[in-house]
């Protein structure tokens, strides 16, 4: 009694809150960078869920993690201690250089954490008069949906309708060493970046700037936080897309392929100068720090390390984007990325060449209208990069 693909999308349509707009697909199965629909057409999957399946959709031994845990403990709350949050713990703090994490189930809860650490490290550590705390963010920044993620945004309709904001925040343009000299306050608590902006279009800041902005904010006695959801684990060709300049945020926030796109799992990483400002009742979650996510976790970071993943994205990465280069296409403006993380800039809106990319078998998101993102899983192989190239050269090629 399996419902087919058109039944399932006029029923999401007709109980569903309308937030989204996907392409017009259903998928059902998946496996590696394939994904199935409900009629058995394949397709290849060029978007990862946003970067959230780096390690290829269901990847065995994450899989494994996930059915070993579920037979043991799924959920304790945060009210007694469970058998994988502390080996979670060291792991992730080991990989990112760290003397503590605090774990969240979503990236904008993990922003939230990061907003509140900032906060009163401000207060209790640099000494900010009550209520006076200032974030610095970047214009065309996504750091998520909820109030104080959206609060950061500087797109209308991601506000619009859902004031008050959250005070004490300024935006400087991306990339603008002046702008955040000058918006630095003593009241200035942190500056939050994305060391590449993800949603903005696969954005890179101009060369030198973290470095810059990172001693900057060191001199002025300013947290540097780099939200690493999205191009963090491995994306860019590096574990963490700071080290492209070789800084070391004083705080990662992670999220998305932590989990393997198995179970949701988001945190922030930093020192104990900045996380010890938590104490019992301060903050949490009922999910946070669960064993099942911590298993996954696990088992998620595991993969990214022994399989390579950062230096596949890296080597995959520059002969994909060799290819599209070489595409001749009126159409194309500017390809750009760092590793598999890559977007190509269209003259035009890019939502029918999405659709269009579709038809030929290959899934991708415009995102910001005009940029294609290709992001595929990080296991992808040169072979299957190959057969992508061939799709997007006959939809964009000579246009
Ligand atoms: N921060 C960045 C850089 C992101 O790309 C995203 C999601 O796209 C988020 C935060 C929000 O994560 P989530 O959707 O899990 O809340």
């Amino acid at each position: 009694q399996s419902q087919s693909s058109k039944e399932l999308i006029e029923q999401t349509d007709k109980y569903g809150a309308n937030n989204y707009h996907p392409l017009p697909i259903v998928i059902s199965r998946a496996e590696g960078v394939w994904v199935e629909d409900p009629e058995g057409n394949r397709y290849m999957d060029m978007l990862s869920a946003y970067s959230a399946v780096n390690q290829g959709h269901r990847h065995p031994k994450i899989i494994q993690a996930l059915k070993d845990q579920a037979d043991r403990v799924t959920l304790t709350s945060r009210a007694f201690h469970n058998d994988q949050l502390g080996p979670w713990y060291e792991r992730i703090c080991k990989l990112a250089n760290k003397e503590m994490a605090l774990p969240m189930n979503t990236g904008a809860e993990a922003v939230e954490t990061a907003i509140k650490s900032a906060r009163r490290w401000a207060y209790d550590v640099k000494g900010v008069a009550e209520n006076q705390a200032e974030i610095i963010a970047c214009i065309g920044n996504f750091h998520g949906r909820t109030m104080a993620a959206v609060s950061l945004s500087s797109e209308a309709e991601y506000k619009r309708g859902f004031g008050p904001m959250l005070p004490g925040i300024k935006l400087i343009p991306y990339g603008d060493l002046e702008a955040l000299k000058a918006a630095i306050t003593p009241n200035t608590a942190a500056f939050l970046i994305e060391p590449i902006q993800g949603e903005a279009g696969i954005v890179i800041p101009r060369e030198g700037f973290l470095k810059e902005a990172f001693e900057l904010c060191k001199r002025q006695n300013v947290l540097f936080i780099a939200d690493e959801i999205q191009a963090g684990l491995a994306r860019s060709g590096k574990m963490f897309a700071c080290e492209w300049e070789n800084v070391e945020p004083d705080m990662y926030i992670l999220g998305k392929a932590l989990g393997g796109g198995v179970f949701p799992i988001s945190c922030v990483v930093a020192n104990k100068e900045i996380l010890g400002v938590f104490n019992p009742g301060s903050h949490g979650s009922t999910f946070g720090g669960n064993p099942m996510a911590c298993a996954v976790s696990i088992a998620a970071l595991d993969v990214l390390v022994d399989e390579n993943l950062a230096e596949r994205s890296l080597e995959l990465g520059s002969y994909f984007m060799g290819k599209l280069e070489e595409i001749h296409s009126s159409a194309i403006k500017e390809v750009r990325g760092r590793g598999l993380f890559i977007g190509v800039e269209l003259n035009e809106p890019a939502r029918k060449y999405c659709e269009a990319l579709k038809e030929e078998g290959l899934l991708c998101k415009e995102t910001h209208d005009t940029v294609i993102r290709f992001a595929p899983p990080l296991v992808i192989t040169k072979e299957e990069l190959d057969w992508a190239i061939e799709r997007i050269q006959k939809v964009l090629g000579e246009i």
